[in-house]
């Protein structure tokens, strides 16, 4: 377990879009700046580390939760549905196969 620079608000601990003007702590980080990571955590592919989701470039990112990284469990590989993307080619959402994350578990 460690800690990183909250990736949604860019360590700042603020509201990056403002959208709650009263409450604008960031909502992921709840102002720190920072957030937990339980290792072993590889960069959110889907949002590209960003912690904005992609198409709705206001919200947190549904695979890491704005996090910026996920969290692995044991051996990966990469995901034969998006090839490592975690978007699903079609729909642009979070792919199916791999909850966005770009790897599956390797069997
Ligand atoms: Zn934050
Ligand atoms: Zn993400
Ligand atoms: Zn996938």
């Amino acid at each position: 377990m460690g800690e990183i620079k909250c990736a949604f608000c860019k360590g700042t601990g603020k509201d990056p879009f403002d959208l709650l003007s009263e409450l604008a702590t960031c909502q992921v980080c709840g102002g720190s700046g920072k957030v937990e990571v339980v290792e072993p955590a590889i960069k959110c592919v889907f949002c590209k580390a960003t912690g904005v989701y992609p198409r709705n470039a206001r919200v947190t990112c549904t695979v890491c939760n704005g996090k910026g990284i996920v969290t692995v469990k044991g051996a990966t590989e990469v995901c034969p549905k998006c090839k490592g993307t975690g978007t699903a080619k079609d729909s642009g959402l979070p792919c199916i196969e791999c909850e966005g994350k770009g790897v599956v578990p390797k069997k």
